[in-house]
């Protein structure tokens, strides 16, 4: 809009605002925005190449979609149930834990929490310091290990690892607290031995402490965690391939989860149709947005890791497509 001197602006408006509400739906301006996580990792990432493809389309649906950096899994559910979030990244054990109202959201389910899609494996990330003469988990006792930022899911799935393994943060001889982004560094300054990350590959966030110093990828494997693999839904073995890292020839066995995106019922179901099919109309060119995206399948997408119920606009889309009855 054109900027008028007041008087005329405020006599325009009367005008203006009778001209919106009589113009078709598809020509106002909606916003809507994606919560993420830290930006070197892969929601941000991913969060961006949902919204380019949402863009490209803006003069059909009139959507301007944008992505917030935040905390991760567990703030992004939140911020959603609070009204502040149209969208957001999810873990699958966080989208589960939310929908049944356990661990961190034993207060209570998020009833209005709705499953969008689900995206890349997230397999759970343990890096060491190269000098720090790590092998296994186990050697992280009485060492200095970042167990993640409170309202990550990373946080949240190192929570329940350590009540299974029957290990509690003063088991760590500091036990901090630092941001994804803030890990990598902190490891190649010699800050802290190791960290945890529940994240997508390959990633920037990996790719850098392993380049720059060498950290080595350290395998999650044992009865402990077979026992827990097995008890819960969200959990599978998972390896992180051979070579995909620098100084890291090896395979690294572990286990892990899958990103999905979920939204608020009260999210308005276009809103949602439109994300959703700028996704899957734009599939191969979604796929080439990120290497952490290459191999996805629609066919997993529709139900790998889903606990919360499909949100309406998600499934038109799905039905419409005949990939849902
Ligand atoms: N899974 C991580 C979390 O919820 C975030 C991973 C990412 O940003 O790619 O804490």
């Amino acid at each position: 809009m054109k900027i008028r001197p007041l008087a005329q602006g405020l006599a325009l408006a009367g005008a203006v605002a009778t001209a919106l509400l009589a113009a078709p739906a598809t020509a106002q301006q909606k916003f809507v925005t994606i919560g993420t996580g830290g930006v070197t990792g892969v929601y941000y990432a991913a969060g961006g190449a949902i919204c380019r493809l949402v863009n490209k389309d803006r003069a059909k649906h009139g959507i301007r979609c944008s992505v917030e950096s935040t905390g991760g899994s567990v703030f992004n559910v939140n911020t959603i149930k609070a009204g502040e979030l149209d969208l957001g990244f999810a873990q699958s054990d966080v989208q589960y834990n939310a929908t049944k109202g356990v661990n961190q959201f034993k207060d209570g389910p998020v009833a209005d929490l709705r499953a969008v899609f689900a995206v890349h494996p997230e397999p759970f990330t343990v890096v060491a310091r190269k000098e720090a003469g790590i092998t296994k988990f186990e050697d992280f006792k009485g060492k200095r290990f970042n167990v993640g930022n409170p309202g990550s899911g990373t946080r949240a799935s190192m929570e329940e690892l350590l009540a299974a393994l029957g290990w509690k943060m003063s088991d760590f001889s500091l036990a901090s607290e630092l941001k994804a982004d803030e890990h990598g560094p902190a490891l190649c300054d010699g800050k802290i031995d190791g960290f945890y990350y529940g994240v997508g590959h390959p990633s920037a966030n990996i790719q850098d402490p392993t380049t720059t110093c060498g950290a080595k990828l350290v395998p999650l494997t044992g009865p402990v965690i077979d026992k827990l693999v097995e008890a819960k839904p969200y959990y599978a073995k998972v390896t992180i391939p051979a070579g995909l890292y620098p100084n890291n020839p090896q395979a690294t066995p572990t286990y892990g989860v899958v990103a999905t995106v979920v939204a608020s019922a009260k999210t308005p179901a276009d809103t949602i149709y439109a994300v959703t099919k700028a996704v899957f109309d734009n599939f191969d060119e979604f796929k080439k947005l990120h290497p952490a995206l290459a191999n996805l399948k629609p066919e997993d997408m529709i139900k790998n890791g889903l606990s919360a119920p499909l949100h309406d606009g998600a499934a038109r889309y799905y039905k419409e497509k005949g990939w849902l009855k």
